[in-house]
């Protein structure tokens, strides 16, 4: 009997019992050396171990069939027999023998991998490996661009060798073409062995990665579903559009998951579509300044902000600093508060509706908002901070006159200034502007909220993408 039977990733523990059992009562056992290594506490001392090369598998599997017809063979394969190993060439060379032949299945790389990352190919997905040594690169090329275009998980195998590493560059950029940049992508090296390495990274920095990726390497490309939760690469499912965790009620599911995914495939689109009008602008933008300007355009679905938006004394690096160090956020009204990513809303205060505001604007005769910033300065909350003001031209004329005023000791660390209105807006603004401290300011009259919040989101983004690139 002949049993082609894979051994799983690695991990002794998560090879299957009835691989075990095949190993423990064979009396041969072919396979390539690695795989050989990795079983070699479990292979019985009266086995005959026959090694075979890279390359010679047709002559392994024709040896095994024949050894078959009266010998317990086991011919291991890494992961599953079934999966880019053993199985099938040994079916083929088979067929007209009479070697009696099963496969045992394995965990293959894909779920092994994918277990450590966290769940990243919880919902549809494929493989494909880059090897091509047996398949053209042609062919290869052309189903890598039908998986771009879909929006589904990849897991890739064989994604680099010695010899072969054009093969990921090209992926790379296939992926890049059809993909948001900043897709999900897992990466797991000796996954259940020893020298186990796991990286979360988003696409476009995969090539910072190529150095560690080999032949023992799996590389998860995520879709607009996946996520990176807490450092696990989880792809949802769709149980968030259709239960409230919280509750545990359910709200209607399917229906709530085709608007889902269909939103996401319209906001994918209009990103490329901002990302596209952004790298056209002739202005001289950095490329966060760029990120952070895309976020207004695409806030407003209005490419005229480019025109209007201005980064004095670099405040994007400024304020991603500051999110970083955990530092305060102080709004002018709390629209402008509730719109800010949730991750970071702890650290965001509002006063406009302190009791304590109503006495300052009442005794000195100021807006509700402009006492709001008043408040704050006098619980020490303005200096070395950040002020974003999406509404009150008042409140930018108030922290005007506080730093004015109080010179060094109320001074924050960046001013995001977007008020709208016909009426001191482009005034105050323009204030802003000549205070010599870092700001981001629509200029005019236009503005508002959505825009505040957007410039705000997108440093807090980038700053989180920071933190995860440190790591
Ligand atoms: N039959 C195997 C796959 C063989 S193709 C299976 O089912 O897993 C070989 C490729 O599998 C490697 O290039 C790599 O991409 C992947 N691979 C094999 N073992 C791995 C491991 N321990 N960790 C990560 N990837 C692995």
């Amino acid at each position: 009997m002949l049993s082609v039977v894979g051994i799983g990733p690695g991990s002794l523990d998560l090879m299957t019992e009835r691989a075990r059992a095949r190993i423990s009562s064979a009396d041969v056992i072919m396979g390539n050396v690695r795989y050989i290594e990795l079983i070699k506490d479990i292979i019985p001392a009266s086995a005959e171990v026959v090694i075979g090369r890279m390359g010679t598998e047709v002559e392994r599997a024709k040896k095994a069939v024949e050894l078959g017809q009266y010998k317990d063979v086991v011919l291991v394969s890494g992961g599953d027999a079934g999966i880019y190993g053993m199985a099938g060439l040994a079916i083929e060379v088979a067929v007209d023998s009479d070697t009696k032949l099963e496969i045992v299945p394995g965990i293959t790389s894909a779920s092994a991998s994918a277990a450590l990352l966290g769940a990243p190919i919880s919902n549809d997905f494929a493989v494909v490996s880059l090897s091509d040594l047996l398949v053209p690169w042609s062919e290869i090329e052309r189903k890598l661009e039908g998986l771009a275009k879909m929006d589904i998980a990849v897991v890739v195998y064989n994604p680099k060798s010695k010899n072969r590493t054009v093969q990921l560059e090209k992926t790379h950029g296939i992926f890049m073409q059809f993909r948001d940049r900043k897709t999900i992508v897992g990466i797991v090296r000796n996954a259940e062995r020893e020298g186990c390495e796991i990286e979360i990274t988003r696409l476009e920095d995969l090539p910072a990665f190529y150095h560690r990726i080999d032949m023992s390497t799996t590389i998860i490309i995520g879709c607009s579903g996946t996520k990176d939760l807490g450092a696990r690469m989880v792809t949802r499912r769709g149980y968030e559009t259709k239960y409230d965790y919280e509750t545990g009620n359910g709200n209607g599911g399917d229906i709530a998951g085709g608007y889902v995914e269909a939103g996401n495939r319209v906001w994918e689109k209009s990103k490329a579509i901002v990302r596209d009008i952004v790298s056209k602008y002739p202005g001289s933008l950095s490329d966060t300044e760029k990120r952070v300007a895309g976020r207004v355009v695409f806030a407003n679905a209005d490419p005229s902000f480019l025109d209007l938006l201005v980064f004095n004394h670099h405040p994007v690096e400024t304020g991603i600093r500051c999110i970083k160090e955990g530092k305060t956020i102080i709004t002018d009204i709390e629209m402008v508060k509730a719109g800010i990513n949730k991750k970071y809303r702890k650290n965001v205060q509002c006063f406009v509706n302190a009791p304590k505001s109503m006495e300052i604007a009442k005794r000195e005769g100021l807006t509700r908002t402009a006492a709001g910033i008043r408040l704050a300065k006098e619980k020490g909350l303005i200096q070395g901070n950040v002020v974003v003001i999406g509404n009150a031209p008042s409140a930018c004329q108030e922290i005007c006159a506080l730093v004015e005023e109080g010179g060094a000791g109320v001074k924050p660390a960046l001013i995001v200034a977007t008020p709208v209105g016909f009426v001191n807006a482009a005034e105050a603004k323009e204030k802003i502007l000549a205070m010599g401290i870092p700001c981001i300011v629509i200029r005019g009259p236009r503005g508002g909220t959505p825009s505040a919040v957007a410039i705000i989101n997108e440093i807090i983004e980038l700053s989180m993408e920071e933190k995860r690139g440190e790591k």
